[in-house]
């Protein structure tokens, strides 16, 4: 017999899958890790486990605890899911930029969530970094992930990522691609491939309104680059640490039209329903294609999944809303 022992010894493993339509104009061969196989429908399942794995060990976390974190969904879910495993509570703090669907599949799952404005800045009190921390001070016996600055975070996809990509590419990858928000997948996976071999170059791709793509370029932390924008999962108003700047070659931005457009593409061209920042992550590669020659073997990582969107990327009215469709 073959089964799991309960449902988070279904996480990671996730297929490699062609890409044949959207980049037909492309001399490389671009394959996508499909990370909606993993048992939440985000790569965030991997995180989140090491995150209380380590905290756990570590004694961060006791039998009976509150898990509280600030996320945007994803992260939510795969916390929630080694919560109800592990038997801890789970409280998600979110923006109220984030879609109704991910709140109510939060709560599927049993998560408490609180929703904070989005347009105010990190630190005001409203903000749901503020509001974590807050909370996290105020419950007994709880413990406070910080995907943003948690180490394990990054190191998840370093040991177990990464070296998935680079075993199912045989070693040939040359190229990795992905949208970065708290950075932990691109570092993560971008440090363990260029342990293997340093000559494969890491993209991330940043949207308008992020502070990413002009820090690793010059460095400075440009306040004029923050703004309001649409895009789900990608780019910050921080720096967090779990971006390795150095681990990066370079960022592309998507815009929040192009993303929102791609997502649609992947999932009626390739059949790949999937969230709002594999748009923004295959229009980022293609706005790439001078970098690609024949030969090379291009991975890019979608996220997560469609269903978290139907109200919204895969809404016509909120499309035309947004003016995003003719
Ligand atoms: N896409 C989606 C949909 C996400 O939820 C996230 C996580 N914020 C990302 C991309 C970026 O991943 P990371 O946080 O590892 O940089």
């Amino acid at each position: 017999m073959h089964y799991a022992e309960n449902i988070l010894g279904t996480i990671g493993n996730t297929p490699l899958v062609k890409m044949n339509k959207l980049t037909a104009e492309l001399p490389c061969l671009v394959l996508a890790k499909y990370e909606t196989f993993n048992p939440g429908n985000s790569t965030k399942d991997r995180m989140a486990l090491k995150m209380v794995e380590d905290a756990e060990a570590e004694g961060l976390i006791k039998p009976g605890g509150t898990i509280i974190e600030g996320t945007s969904g994803n992260t939510g879910m795969g916390l929630a899911l080694a919560a109800i495993v592990k038997g801890y509570k789970m409280i998600c703090v979110i923006s109220d930029k984030q879609s109704k669907e991910k709140i109510d599949v939060l709560k599927a799952v049993g998560c408490e969530v609180v929703v904070c404005p989005t347009d105010v800045a990190p630190d005001d009190p409203q903000s749901y970094y503020s509001t974590s921390k807050r909370l996290a001070e105020e419950t007994p016996n709880s413990w406070y992930v910080n995907q943003y600055d948690n180490p394990s975070n990054t190191k998840a996809h370093f040991e177990s990522t990464g070296p998935e990509i680079w075993e199912q590419t045989d070693g040939k990858v040359t190229h990795f691609i992905c949208g970065v928000g708290t950075g932990g997948t691109i570092s993560g996976v971008g440090n363990y491939l260029k342990s293997k071999n340093p000559n494969i170059k890491i993209w991330g791709v940043d949207t308008y309104g992020s502070v990413f793509k002009k820090y690793h370029e010059t460095g400075v932390f440009d306040e004029n680059e923050i703004y309001p924008y649409i895009t789900e999962g990608i780019g910050e108003d921080i720096l967090p640490e779990n971006v390795d700047f150095e681990v990066i070659d370079g960022f592309t931005k998507v815009t929040d039209k192009d993303a929102a457009i791609y997502t649609r593409r992947l999932a009626k061209e390739e059949g790949f329903f999937l969230g709002n920042s594999a748009g923004a992550a295959i229009k980022g590669l293609l706005q790439l294609k001078q970098h690609f020659k024949k030969g090379d073997i291009v991975v890019i990582l979608f996220h997560d999944h469609g269903s978290r969107y139907i109200n919204k990327i895969y809404n016509d009215v909120w499309m035309r809303e947004k003016g995003f469709l003719e």
